[in-house]
């Protein structure tokens, strides 16, 4: 059986467990004492070391994969080109999104007579200013970097030893044959953790799901099957067309392949965490070149979140209707500016999307406040937009792979009926 298909049996599962516990710890007594037990002391526990072995593995990956990507494309206008096409189609793509959130709330108005009351208090944090995260892009201690997990940089410190590898002769040349080296086995780690994924999946929906009341679902039913509408059309309809008319690509070959990642996102609910998948994917299943993915995926990571985007457009909507305060559209030009640049500031990890929601809100006049509205289905639509947001940074990785001559279109057309990375790891083992 394919590995996604295992992926979703465990989903599947997941969730049929989770709500049952849920059920059982309604009932009181015996049954909540044992859903309780379940909960806490088996599927938290399988569950978050299933998320732990991941994020263990995002560092020495990005870190090791980006010396040889980058290695192997040097200092030049193509690096410098490749560079430009990914960030412009970043934002290109969170611009598209939002603007279609804004668009279609406005059409289907979601916070229209709505008359709830904030059940939960929401501590806005600060967001960080443009001049802050540009100099925070720069390290002055690549292993303080690499401990805290700071993505960008990491990417920075990659790029540069990559490129001073190229230029130191033979001791670079031994030095690449041991990242090259490393790679390999850092990959081969990750294929251990896919082949675990259905029981780590399993044991987290299981969890997040026995605390699921759907109530707050059908409270919230329109702003939730708005943001939801919205992520389907721009992950199905915007992604199918730009990559047709970016690259002649087929979309259809497209989401077979990428599907593993988007269910790891839905289950982890963080860019971050799943990096290591999905850079498996760009390369053994969607045919991009480590050359362009070590670069693009963990980059896409953190700074494009086209699905947070979309949850913000609908929000702002949402919120500024349930508070009978109208946006003007100059307002909705700076929601559609603050939506992108916020997603380039923050890291993809869960529920950041609401707090860079508050940065959204506060440009344009709407009560902060207005979030707490929202908290009761942000779990659920944070693992949704999550896999929106991978699969949008796996677009552009192949758009851009395609157009600089990076892509070898005989293993993206090769669409596994079986998993490419399960033949590869067994052809090579
Ligand atoms: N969880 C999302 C991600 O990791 C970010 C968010 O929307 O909260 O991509």
């Amino acid at each position: 059986m394919q590995l996604s298909s295992k992926i979703l049996i465990g989903m599947a599962a997941g969730v049929a467990t989770g709500a049952v516990l849920n059920v059982m710890a309604d009932a009181g007594g015996f049954y909540a004492n044992l859903s309780a037990w379940l909960v806490n002391s088996v599927f938290d526990v399988v569950g978050s070391i299933f998320v732990a072995s991941l994020k263990l593995l995002v560092v020495p990956l990005v870190f090791v994969s980006l010396v040889c990507g980058s290695s192997a494309m040097g200092v030049n206008t193509r690096m410098g080109m490749m560079a430009v096409k990914t960030i412009g189609l970043y934002l290109i793509t969170t611009g598209l999104a939002i603007t279609l959130a804004l668009t279609l709330a406005n059409v289907i108005d979601p916070g229209v007579g709505i008359e709830l009351q904030a059940d939960a208090d929401f501590e806005p944090s600060a967001a960080p200013s443009v001049k802050e995260v540009l100099i925070d892009i720069f390290p002055t201690n690549p292993v303080a970097a690499m401990a805290e997990g700071n993505m960008l940089q990491i990417i920075v410190f990659s790029i540069l030893m990559g490129v001073a590898v190229t230029r130191s002769g033979a001791a670079g040349e031994r030095a690449l044959e041991v990242f090259r080296s490393f790679n390999e086995v850092i990959m081969t780690m990750v294929l251990f953790l896919m082949h675990l994924a259905p029981y780590g999946v399993f044991a987290l929906l299981a969890r997040i799901f026995s605390e699921l009341g759907l109530e707050a679902v059908l409270d919230l039913a329109k702003y939730f099957f708005t943001v939801l509408l919205v992520l389907v059309l721009h992950a199905t309809v915007v992604y199918s067309l730009l990559l047709k008319l970016f690259a002649g690509l087929n979309p259809v070959k497209f989401i077979k392949n990428v599907r593993p990642a988007m269910l790891f996102g839905f289950s982890t609910a963080s860019s971050n965490a799943t990096i290591p998948v999905t850079l498996n994917v760009a390369e053994k299943r969607l045919g991009i070149d480590n050359a362009v993915a070590s670069f693009t995926v963990p980059l896409g990571a953190t700074i494009n979140m086209d699905g947070t985007a979309i949850m913000q457009g609908v929000a702002t909507v949402f919120i500024a209707q349930a508070f009978q305060v109208d946006i003007s559209l100059g307002g909705y030009l700076a929601v559609i500016a603050t939506a992108t640049l916020a997603s380039v500031g923050t890291a993809g990890v869960p529920g950041v999307g609401l707090i860079t929601l508050s940065m959204v809100l506060q440009q344009v006049g709407l009560p902060v406040e207005g979030i707490a509205l929202i908290i009761g289905v942000d779990r659920l639509l944070d693992m949704v937009r999550t896999g929106v947001n991978i699969v949008g940074d796996c677009m552009v990785s192949t758009t851009v792979a395609k157009s600089e001559n990076y892509l070898d279109s005989s293993i993206y057309n090769e669409v596994s009926d079986r998993d490419t990375y399960q033949a590869r790891s067994a052809a090579s083992g």
